[in-house]
């Protein structure tokens, strides 16, 4: 029998790490839902739609969202499984720490949530999946069979996005990053529609001391119980 499998949890703390490798031992579907957010604020970045102070031109994004088409596709040069926005393999550009520093004012915003989370749950119709993000086990799927939520300290977090980054050749700021890391942590838990946080029935792991291999090992455990 299929589940839908639920990995919420803060910034940087390998979610998507241990969902990929999850979905690929047992076979299911994943969806990287920061991914998506990610794209709307790589769109909004492009077009503009920010002011001086970092706040989002709510109305220009408004009247633009039905121009924002994202999907996830084969890349036949990679091989990879890339994020697309409007046709366009954005899987690299989305990864940039300019995404990162505008996309928690995107994601705060109730008209982009409620698309996300509308287009979340049509691909959740095929069970056998495992979705990562903020509201999976909150918001997207309340009634997915398996929740885990995923913590680790800021500093543990801001080192691996860190050595992430630097292993892609990228020039990059620890203190920057640990910087960006708190900032995501704190708008991501305080806004209004579906803040970050634990669902009541979901488990909780810090995972700062564990290796991804025994991060692995207790996530397929989990999955077989
Ligand atoms: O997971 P990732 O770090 O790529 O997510 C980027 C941002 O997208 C988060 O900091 C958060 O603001 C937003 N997000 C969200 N809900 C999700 C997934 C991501 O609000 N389900």
């Amino acid at each position: 029998k299929k589940i839908t499998i639920a990995i919420d949890g803060f910034s940087s703390c390998g979610k998507s790490t241990m969902a990929k490798d999850l979905a690929r031992s047992v076979g299911y579907i994943y969806v990287d839902t920061g991914a998506m957010y990610r794209a709307v604020t790589l769109y909004a970045m492009r077009h503009n739609m920010f002011n001086t102070d970092g706040t989002v031109k709510v109305d220009d994004l408004e009247k633009a969202m039905a121009d924002i088409h994202i999907s996830f596709e084969l890349n036949g040069k990679t091989g990879r499984n890339d994020t697309f926005l409007n046709g366009e393999d954005v899987e690299d550009d989305i990864r940039s720490m300019a995404v990162a520093g505008h996309v928690s004012p995107i994601a705060a915003v109730p008209f982009v949530r409620k698309a996300m989370v509308v287009q979340q749950q049509a691909m959740g119709t095929k069970k056998g999946i495992v979705m990562d993000g903020r509201d999976i086990g909150t918001t997207v799927f309340p009634e997915a069979e398996l929740k885990i939520f995923v913590t680790a300290s800021p500093m543990v977090r801001a080192e691996r996005r860190y050595a992430e980054l630097k292993g892609k050749g990228l020039k990059v700021n620890f203190n920057d990053i640990l910087k960006n890391v708190e900032e995501r942590d704190y708008i991501d838990t305080h806004r209004e529609v579906s803040p970050l946080r634990k669902a009541d029935d979901a488990i909780e792991l810090d995972n700062s001391n564990m290796t991804i291999e025994e991060q692995r090992e207790w996530l397929l455990e989990k999955f077989r119980l």
